[in-house]
């Protein structure tokens, strides 16, 4: 007995053939757990992807509508810690066909170049959208928490765990000023 080989099925990848004999307004919700992206170099996630994609019929093809969260792995910009940036997009775009529903005859796909196709099998591929929302929603100066109070400026210590100050403002005669103000306070 040969053990049957298993292959791993991906809900981003869905033959949506049977969908499209459905009529306009049939729709599909597809769960979507554990997915891991290729998000190529210098991006990694720290979480599986999760959340749902929806699939209506429309007139012309299928309009997809993705929720999806996953977390991505960065360094923290304040304390240069490493953290995982919670990530959450949403894709709202309708896939049309690449070759005629009735007569299986090829479409003018230069019509509109920048549309997202199914293949010739009816295969929808949201890899590529879902890769790209991730990517773009990563941010610019990401933190590990809102209240992160990243490292010391004048001796690099991290401030998280050794809240301090440096009190010694006189060694800068710009700051004398308000040296002076800090000891007439103390007092
Ligand atoms: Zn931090
Ligand atoms: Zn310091």
């Amino acid at each position: 007995m040969v053990p049957p080989t298993r292959t791993r099925l991906s809900v981003l990848r869905v033959n949506v053939a049977g969908l499209l004999r459905s009529t306009p307004g049939a729709l599909r919700t597809y769960p979507v757990a554990g997915e891991r992206l290729d998000l190529g170099a210098g991006l990694r996630q720290a979480a599986p992807l999760a959340g749902t994609v929806r699939l209506a019929r429309t007139n012309r093809g299928i309009l997809v509508e993705a929720h999806l969260t996953t977390a991505l792995a960065e360094m923290c910009s304040r304390c240069l810690g490493a953290t995982a940036v919670p990530i959450a997009v949403d894709i709202l775009e309708e896939a049309l066909p690449s070759v005629d529903l009735e007569t299986g005859g090829p479409l003018d796909l230069e019509a509109e170049p920048d549309v997202l196709r199914l293949d010739d099998h009816h295969e929808l591929d949201l890899e590529v959208p879902v890769r790209e929302a991730v990517s773009l929603a990563e941010p610019l100066a990401p933190v590990c928490r809102a209240a992160c109070a990243g490292l010391c400026p004048e001796c690099g210590r991290d401030l998280n765990d050794e809240p301090h100050a440096h009190p010694e403002l006189e060694g800068d005669p710009r700051l004398a000023p308000l040296a002076r103000l800090l000891a007439d306070e103390k007092e």
